[in-house]
């Protein structure tokens, strides 16, 4: 028996169709993504499907997430990842419903420093990064990979946390108001023991407030007078 038998899998009709179909549009261009600057400094691209956000940005994002490999701020590496995401099925749900990713100019190049070689997708980020921030010291780059509203809404909330210090001011100072609130008590609890959030939970909470949906389902909390507190925050909009 030769070696490379191992390798073959049991073709059926659809896989043979989906290999051959994969196989003709597996490069990924700039053509695959929308960008645009919604206000100085936040740079949003835009894909048109799920995957494609996520293997423009898992990479940078793991980068940060020392916590489920057992360290700190470091490239993971292949193996780590599969044991990390991949379930029995062969699924990664990264992969299907991760669709917002929010990347503040100091993650960005300390994770490109040591990145290469780049996939693809993630070449095509970067040029676009790097085109749309030039003599930007201070940035922050937005991947989504929905035209959902809520998302889109929900990562510009870290945005503007990050880039607008207005904005910022206002926000914790709710945060502080709103603190002891039960269901802004439960939402941080559901994001620290289910979602694994270690680090910036109250940011996290209060863009969720913000985007304002999802909360029944994920928390299981209704927190429309929070929800109506943070909504407010447009109104300061200059
Ligand atoms: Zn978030």
């Amino acid at each position: 028996m030769r070696a490379e038998e191992f390798l073959i899998e049991r073709w059926t009709k659809k896989t043979v169709s989906d290999y051959y179909d994969h196989k003709k549009d597996l490069k990924f261009t700039n053509k695959d993504v929308r960008v645009s600057q919604p206000f100085d400094g936040c740079v949003v691209l835009r894909y048109r499907t799920v995957p494609d956000a996520a293997r423009s940005f898992f990479r940078v994002a793991e980068y940060y997430d020392g916590k489920h490999y057992g360290s700190g701020v470091r490239q993971v590496s292949l193996p780590e990842f599969l044991d990390n995401w991949m379930d029995r099925q062969g699924n990664v749900d990264y992969f299907k419903f991760w669709d917002g990713f929010n990347i503040p100019d100091r993650a960005f190049r300390s994770w490109l420093k040591s990145a290469r070689p780049l996939s693809n997708a993630e070449q095509v980020m970067v040029d676009a990064v790097r085109k749309n921030t030039q003599g930007q010291k201070k940035f922050c780059v937005i991947g989504v990979g929905s035209d959902d509203p809520d998302t889109i809404r929900h990562e510009m909330f870290h945005a503007r946390y990050y880039l607008d210090s207005a904005f910022k001011t206002a926000v914790d100072g709710l945060i502080k108001s709103h603190k002891n609130h039960s269901d802004f008590k439960t939402i941080q609890r559901v994001l620290i023991k289910k979602l694994d959030y270690v680090n910036h939970v109250d940011e996290e909470t209060a863009a969720y407030l913000y985007a304002g949906s999802q909360l029944k389902l994920v928390f299981g909390v209704d927190a429309k007078d929070l929800v109506k507190a943070f909504r407010e925050l447009d109104k300061n909009e200059s």
